[in-house]
């Protein structure tokens, strides 16, 4: 079997695997191994994602399990400490709010500790949130955060009446983005925005692929918590989050760089220098710049109807 992609022809012996890309149903390749998972790489969008893709309830066991042991859990797991690491996710965030005059209801969705919720109220946003973790719920709620518990489905009641959905560092931890868009699409007016901060696919690729002189089979490096797996499902690329986010009624308003977060020590320097460098990467190279770690995808919801 032969397929073609473009200019070039894959055989099936180059395959390894004979899943499809989730964004485009492009044929994968191998990214490198991490644990006992495998990360795969579309030759058609360029989106790094796990292959097999776990389900709900492989997920929910994998949290249950090895979420404890994994040794990032202890550095993100102080919620002042990650209020601090944070800062400029938030301040970005809140900058694309305030450029797209957005009044009215604001929800987060996978509002953690509630940090960004806490300061969008701060600058006046109608701001709420949900949180699947029911520890991180109780800390905002004892605070006095607007954040429940559950998924989207629990905010059935706001369907058609929100004004902007964000997402930070949530989407490459989802394993069903048809369902959750779905319930964005619900969720959001006509018109209303969808905000989403997540790392995409291009520096990783090429740091995963430097930190093992390009051997594939070696073992993933973890990249400051990018490519472990299996809490990060998903790395998309730019190509590949606009196919999958357009696909479910959205259409793409403006992608921005996000700032690096703020780690401190060795990394936290790496991550100060790496952000005035894009500064002027972007400015001559935009989305083909590939040392934008992460960026901001602001979508507007265009069909009244939710396809799929
Ligand atoms: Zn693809």
């Amino acid at each position: 079997m032969e397929l073609k992609v473009g200019k070039k022809i894959y055989s099936a012996a180059r395959m390894t695997q004979t899943t499809a890309c989730i964004v485009c149903q492009g044929p994968l390749t191998l990214f490198g191994p991490y644990s006992t998972y495998t990360f795969m790489r579309c030759l058609v969008c360029g989106t790094i994602q796990l292959s097999p893709m776990p389900d709900e309830a492989e997920m929910g066991r994998a949290y249950q399990t090895e979420y404890v042991a994994y040794k990032q859990t202890k550095e993100f797991s102080d919620p002042e400490k990650w209020r601090n690491v944070s800062r400029t996710y938030r301040a970005s965030i809140i900058q694309v709010l305030t450029d797209y005059r957005v009044n009215g209801m604001v929800v987060d969705f996978g509002a953690g500790w509630g940090h960004l919720v806490n300061a969008m109220i701060q600058r006046g946003f109608d701001a709420r949130g949900v949180e699947i973790s029911r520890d991180q719920v109780a800390y905002a709620q004892q605070r006095g955060l607007p954040i429940q518990q559950g998924d989207l489905n629990t905010l059935r009641e706001f369907e058609g009446q929100v004004s902007a959905l964000t997402m930070s560092a949530v989407f490459e931890h989802l394993v069903n983005h048809a369902a959750v868009l779905s319930a964005v699409h619900r969720l959001l007016k006509d018109d209303g925005l969808l905000v989403t901060l997540h790392p995409t696919a291009a520096t990783f690729r090429l740091v995963g692929n430097l930190f093992r002189f390009g051997n594939k089979r070696k073992p993933l490096p973890d990249l400051a918590g990018a490519l472990t797996a299996p809490w990060h499902t998903v790395l998309f690329s730019i190509e590949g989050t606009k196919q999958m986010i357009a696909r479910h009624g959205f259409e793409i308003v403006e992608i921005r760089p996000a700032p690096q977060g703020r780690l401190g020590g060795i990394l936290g320097l790496i991550q100060v220098s790496l952000e005035l460098v894009n500064k002027l990467g972007w400015r001559a190279w935009n989305t083909r710049w590939p040392l934008v770690t992460t960026h901001i995808f602001v979508f507007r919801k265009v069909s009244s109807v939710a396809p799929g």
